[in-house]
């Protein structure tokens, strides 16, 4: 029994892996091609994406939502959890990542499902809901710059039908969120959306301490 999230010590990492990870082989290689770039940290955790590839399947989704593609791991991971015609919106700015994912969604056999828009993602998600792209979508994964989340939210709100999840990575900013204010832009704005979150009654919410901490909210 225990009442508060227990911190993983290394040795409870690896058994948490060793125990329940089932990365298939093209996200293990995906992941290997991505670890030496400098930004690998971007990119999610094994066991996040397994997680979130249960969310989606648990909700029957169909129509997915990802702001933030980097070297696409996290939509493979998704695409690879919808049905075969389904549709994940990718929206990310960076044509040299974007094209490491898309080989690996060619090989996997999902870049069908897979519709990747290289542009600033609110005028993707702006196009969307002009569209009458609102009310459509099932799940929505967010993962992109920090300062705009509260605006991906908004938007991914309103794409999202009712009874649709909200994912929103990095909430615990590495623990910066426990450093007073007058830290950085990015964890600035990740704790004015945590605080947001809490009271917003559009939605159900849990943080989830897996990797850098994962917000649900489900549209009510
Ligand atoms: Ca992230």
């Amino acid at each position: 029994m225990s009442s508060r999230s227990i911190g993983l010590s290394e040795d409870l990492q690896a058994y948490l892996l060793d125990v329940s990870s089932r990365e298939p082989a093209i996200l293990a290689r995906l992941r290997a091609e991505t670890a030496p770039m400098a930004m690998a940290n971007m990119q999610i955790s094994p066991e996040q994406g397994q997680f979130m590839a249960l969310l989606a399947r648990l909700i029957g989704a169909r129509q997915a939502l990802e702001i933030g593609v980097f070297t696409g791991y996290s939509a493979l991971a998704m695409a690879m959890a919808l049905p075969e015609d389904g549709r994940l919106v990718a929206c990310d700015t960076s044509p040299e990542w974007t094209a490491i994912g898309l080989r690996y969604w060619q090989e996997a056999g999902v870049a069908h499902k897979i519709d990747l828009h290289v542009r600033p993602a609110l005028e993707t998600l702006e196009r969307l809901r002009a569209a009458g792209g609102d009310g459509t979508f099932d799940i929505a994964f967010i993962d992109a710059d920090k300062v705009s989340y509260r605006a991906y939210y908004e938007e991914a709100l309103a794409l999202l039908r009712p009874g649709g999840l909200v994912m929103l990575d990095n909430m615990f900013r590495a623990g910066r969120v426990l450093e007073p204010d007058g830290s950085d832009d990015d964890t600035r704005a990740i704790k004015a959306l945590n605080a947001f979150l809490k009271t917003d009654e559009r939605v159900d919410l849990s943080l989830v301490p897996i990797s850098d901490g994962l917000t649900l909210a489900r549209k009510r």
